[in-house]
């Protein structure tokens, strides 16, 4: 379970508490307001608070006051032209803070991106729970042999045993050290700074994070991409469920030219344009290299 039972009381007890304010407010983000969505298996996301909605980036985009006349038609179609020409400061003004809980080595990914603002759980000042990732059976899964940063088949038999044992049993026994190694019981009590470094990367941290949408929508097309390993792609996912609910013009533009879109380089427009007019186009006289008429193969075939 990712919650303890005062972690839970302590979010009853803030979503039974409310406040008025002459600030937007969103609906789908009041819905969703502290809760915990779990991730893997003792991790979760938590909106802890949200700034702007899809008008304000209307707004900041127009310098205007207010909505004026303008219809919900025209939002959505502002939104989308701003998303296709790559505008990114009106998407700037609209503000998320999570809560995460989360593997340390996805952490180590997570935190490459810097335009967040992140506040970590203390090692040095607070003893670490016993919570370690363990794999899925079905994530348990081999090098891939295509993808030197992938992943393959899921492991079978008395090898994906035997590999959950070691996941395990290592986990706990690098745990029973450290607590005995922080003990003061008999002993001076290693220091917890030092004491942490015996902890496997699969134990669990946790951090505040918030970030403007624009930097998110670009943390999510990178990290609920299928090239973004699992561990870190299930946050991502479920990072854009909450988007989408918080900012459905913008979310569904993002998703139409970001996440389905395609960019294409000089030379692929050209080829398409040729491919229109009837000529037979091949690798050969494509004029790309291997790698960008595979990719350029799987942008058409999608
Ligand atoms: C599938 C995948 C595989 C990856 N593999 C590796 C790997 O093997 N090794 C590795 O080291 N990393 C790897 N990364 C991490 C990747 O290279 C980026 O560091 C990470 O995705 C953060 O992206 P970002 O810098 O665009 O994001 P952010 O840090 O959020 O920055 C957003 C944007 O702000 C601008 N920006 C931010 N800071 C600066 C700055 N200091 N100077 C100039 N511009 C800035 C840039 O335009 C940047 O794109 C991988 C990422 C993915 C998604």
């Amino acid at each position: 379970m990712p919650l303890s039972p005062e972690q839970s009381a302590e979010i009853e007890a803030l979503r039974s508490q409310s406040a008025q304010t002459l600030r937007a407010t969103v609906p789908g983000m009041e819905a969703h307001l502290y809760k915990a969505f779990p991730v893997l298996d003792h991790g979760f996301v938590r909106v802890i608070d949200y700034m702007g909605d899809d008008a304000a980036i209307c707004q900041a985009a127009r310098v205007s006051y207010g909505k004026g006349t303008k219809s919900v038609q025209n939002d959505e179609g502002l939104i989308r032209y701003l998303m296709r020409h790559w505008h990114s400061t009106p998407f700037e003004m609209c503000e998320l803070k999570l809560h995460v809980k989360l593997p340390v080595f996805v952490a180590r990914q997570w935190i490459r991106h810097r335009t967040a603002n992140v506040n970590e759980y203390s090692a040095r000042y607070s003893i670490l729970d016993r919570e370690f990732y363990i794999p899925a059976p079905e994530h348990l899964a081999a090098q891939s042999e295509v993808n030197n940063q992938g992943r393959g088949q899921a492991l079978e038999g008395e090898e994906a045993a035997r590999v959950l044992d070691y996941l395990k049993a290592d986990s706990m026994r690098a745990y029973d050290h450290y607590e005995e190694m922080i003990s003061t019981e008999g002993q001076q009590g290693l220091a917890r700074e030092l004491a942490r470094m015996n902890l496997p990367a699969n134990i669990y941290t946790q951090w505040y994070w918030k970030v403007d949408l624009h930097n998110l929508l670009h943390f999510l097309r990178l990290r609920a991409d299928s090239h973004a390993q699992y561990e870190i792609r299930v946050y991502a996912e479920e990072m854009c469920k909450i988007v989408a609910d918080w900012v459905p013009f913008a979310f569904k533009a993002f998703e139409d030219y970001r996440m389905g879109g395609a960019t294409l380089s000089a030379t692929a427009l050209d080829c398409v344009r040729r491919m229109l007019a009837g000529e037979s186009v091949t690798k050969e006289n494509s004029g790309m290299s291997a790698g960008e008429w595979r990719e350029f193969q799987a942008v058409l075939s999608e």
